[in-house]
């Protein structure tokens, strides 16, 4: 059997959207399950778009995801170069073009601007707006060919697509599609610059690196036909197209920059990890036989089957990707997670005064993302504005006035202590509540709320008495009692 090889070919424009990333996670799971090659190809011959710094996205991204090439510009397997600016210089391009010349399917185009303004014009499906080439130069003679090429006269050359007729692709998802081949316009394969276009350029380059298998948007479907004849008059055997559905947000919109995640680095910065990101595109348009949603890139490796990718649109809903996140938080070792949550918790509680290490075991398990932790923490710098209310519970049958007697009797307590381990803090406290005939919740409700001013906390009483420490502990329950009274 061949070897399956595929590649991931972005076009350094910017950032890595979650598009951008799906399409190089699905193209190395299809190559990686098959124990195939996944190679980089960089597409920039497109100077106008071309944006400084976006290789090096590129590369740090894969490289943060774990989506390691084969081969690519930095690991040479033998079909290069890998980046088609240097390609061009190769004359590979302008070679098959030539030759598509030769055989009728392309030919010169000397229009200028002005002409080609003149022309009717269409939309292409990604909204575009396209000229439809009328052939105009497919009629100049052989002779008028040469002489503006000797001249000097700039030009382009065009695919040469019949008016009759239609043309048949496959997709794996997708099936045969056909469609008529008056609907296809004359696409240019080489610009007036020399570079080719993507149209052309793609179709070179798959066939000429050894690639079966080709994922990308859906939104080059409409130009696929247009790569199948050329595939066809070369010759060449087209690799397997899998296109992707759309990425929408919340409101079935196309994602875009406007939802403020759509690309990896928005989502690093807010405080997602990289892992939780590439398992949540995974399932981005891909499930599994069963509904398992969690999954590292080995276990993706392994399950990934692409004829399993679903036609329908996929929708990025970031509360899940948040769960999803939370559940790796969860998972993570302590000493990573104390790592990653450094920053956040030295930004919360900047004083010094906090064991950090103790702090993020508390805050490991209730966190989604890395900044939820200052709602977590903050009442350790400061007890909150609270209301008095918060003492009243059903459950552990406390009011206010319950609870002031209560903090009264273990301030005194509490000042004697000096072990103020949260073990020691705990049986203590049990001594005084089993002397009173008191159920625990009762003693450890008023003194969690005189301690932290909220509902909710990421530990219970004697552990915050642990990490606040004695003198701001008893501060804080005289503070309590005053309220109270
Ligand atoms: N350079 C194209 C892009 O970034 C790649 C499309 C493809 O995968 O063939 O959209």
């Amino acid at each position: 059997m061949e070897k399956i090889r595929t590649r991931y070919a972005p076009s350094p424009t910017g950032k890595m959207h979650v598009g951008n990333l799906r399409t190089a996670l699905y193209e190395f799971l299809v190559a990686k399950h098959a124990g195939g090659d996944f190679m980089l190809r960089i597409e920039d011959t497109d100077q106008e778009r071309f944006v400084e710094g976006a290789i090096d996205i590129i590369n740090r991204t894969l490289e943060e995801t774990g989506l390691y090439h084969d081969e690519g510009p930095d690991k040479d397997g033998g079909v290069g170069p890998y980046v088609q600016s240097e390609r061009v210089k190769t004359g590979i391009y302008m070679k098959y073009a030539k030759e598509l010349i030769e055989k009728g399917e392309a030919y010169y185009c000397f229009c200028d601007k002005e002409r080609l303004d003149s022309l009717k014009t269409a939309v292409s499906e990604d909204g575009k707006t396209i000229t439809v080439y009328d052939k105009h130069c497919l009629g100049l003679s052989k002779e008028e060919v040469e002489k503006n090429l000797a001249e000097g006269k700039p030009f382009v050359i065009r695919q040469n697509i019949p008016n009759e007729g239609t043309t048949t692709f496959r997709d794996e998802l997708y099936g045969d599609i056909t469609v008529e081949n008056s609907e296809l316009d004359d696409m240019i394969l080489i610009k007036s610059d020399g570079y080719p276009t993507y149209n052309f350029a793609n179709v070179v380059d798959d066939h000429t690196m050894n690639i079966t298998h080709v994922v990308r948007g859906n939104e080059y479907i409409s130009s696929s036909p247009k790569y199948q004849r050329l595939y066809d008059a070369f010759g060449w055997k087209s690799p397997v197209y899998i296109h992707l559905p759309l990425i929408t947000d919340e409101n079935h919109k196309k994602l875009s920059k406007r939802s403020g995640h759509s690309s990896f680095e928005d989502l690093i910065e807010q405080g997602f990890i990289s892992e939780a990101v590439v398992n949540y595109i995974a399932l981005l348009g891909w499930s599994p036989e069963d509904n398992r949603e969690i999954f590292s890139l080995d276990e993706l490796i392994k399950e990934f089957d692409y004829h399993r990718i679903s036609k329908s649109p996929a929708v990025f809903d970031i509360q899940k990707l948040r769960w999803m996140n939370g559940e790796y938080l969860k998972a993570m070792d302590d000493d990573r997670f104390f790592e990653m949550a450094k920053p956040y918790l030295e930004k919360s509680l900047p004083d010094g005064k906090f064991d950090l290490k103790k702090v993020a075991a508390k805050v490991k398990t209730r966190i989604e993302i890395f900044p939820d932790i200052e709602e977590q923490v903050d009442f350790l710098r400061q007890v909150p504005e609270y209301s008095t209310e918060l003492y009243v519970n059903k459950k552990n049958k406390i009011d206010a006035a319950g609870s002031l007697g209560v903090l009264e009797d273990v301030l005194p307590i509490l000042e004697a202590q000096d072990d103020y381990s949260n073990d020691a803090l705990y049986a203590k406290l049990l001594e005084y509540a089993e002397s009173k005939g008191y159920k625990n919740g009762y003693v450890m409700w008023p003194l969690r709320i005189a301690l932290s001013g909220k509902l909710m906390t990421p530990a219970g009483a004697t552990e915050i008495l642990e990490l606040l420490g004695k003198e701001e502990s008893v501060s804080r329950i005289k503070a309590a009692i005053e309220k109270l009274k």
